[in-house]
């Protein structure tokens, strides 16, 4: 059972390559995003905190995150988790150790998506899901098959996020720099840190990724 972060600045690829490794492996994706955002879209007492900070791309609190991680990590005992969006700051990197630890549990590694930010912004633009089963398009680089209708379950309907647009796109880019990045040398410190390059192709990244968790790299 392996337990792994990925991390990157915001479409690198972290939620690709999380929902691959899920379907894949059977690990458990661990995304605080997909989380926060059903909690909006629920109505939740956490989602009516969390909306505005959302939209603008900012960083919701270390303690609500951290909650959500908590509750959700025994439900992926078996086959280790991806977390997926988490840890975001030192303190949750903080938070994360202990969750792990009272569990018995540690982290395996930490893969990091180097990517490059002008490159992101046009990645983030153009993406899209189905709004019936969640899977991720791009209008240039993924898109449907056939145009209008999911390849997974043949829905004609489609759903873009709020904060994928380029200015809050940027926003959330400089929030990376400033509160996310800064946490790799506390991983580095620990071993954990495998980087890849992010930039090439989606299965590309996934065969690095896998040769990583197999130990061949
Ligand atoms: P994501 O889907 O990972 O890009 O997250 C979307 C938004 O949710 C971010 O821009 C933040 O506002 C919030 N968010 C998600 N994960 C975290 C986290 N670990 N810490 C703080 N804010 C988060």
């Amino acid at each position: 059972m392996l337990n792994i972060i990925l991390l990157g600045p915001p479409g690198a690829g972290k939620g690709t390559q999380a929902a691959r490794l899920q379907a894949e492996r059977g690990m458990v994706q661990l995304s605080t995003g997909d989380m926060l955002r059903e909690s909006v879209a629920s109505g939740t007492p956490i989602g009516l905190k969390v909306k505005g900070i959302m939209e603008r791309g900012e960083l919701v609190s270390d303690a609500i995150v951290s909650a959500l991680i908590g509750e959700r990590l025994d439900a992926a005992a078996d086959e280790g988790a991806i977390f997926d969006g988490f840890p975001r700051t030192r303190a949750q990197a903080e938070a994360l150790d202990l969750l792990l630890t009272e569990r018995g549990r540690h982290l395996d590694y930490v893969i990091e998506l180097a990517v490059d930010e002008d490159e992101l912004v046009r990645r983030i633009v153009g993406r899209f899901s189905c709004a019936k089963c969640g899977t991720g398009y791009h209008e240039t680089f993924r898109p449907t098959k056939v145009e209008g209708v999911c390849d997974v379950c043949g829905s004609t309907e489609f759903k873009r996020r709020k904060d994928d647009n380029e200015e809050t796109v940027r926003t959330r880019m400089a929030e990376y720099r400033a509160k996310t990045q800064p946490i790799l040398p506390y991983y580095e410190a620990k071993g954990l840190v495998r980087r890849v390059d992010g930039m090439g192709p989606i299965d590309r990244v996934g065969a690095e990724i896998d040769a990583i968790l197999d130990g061949a790299a």
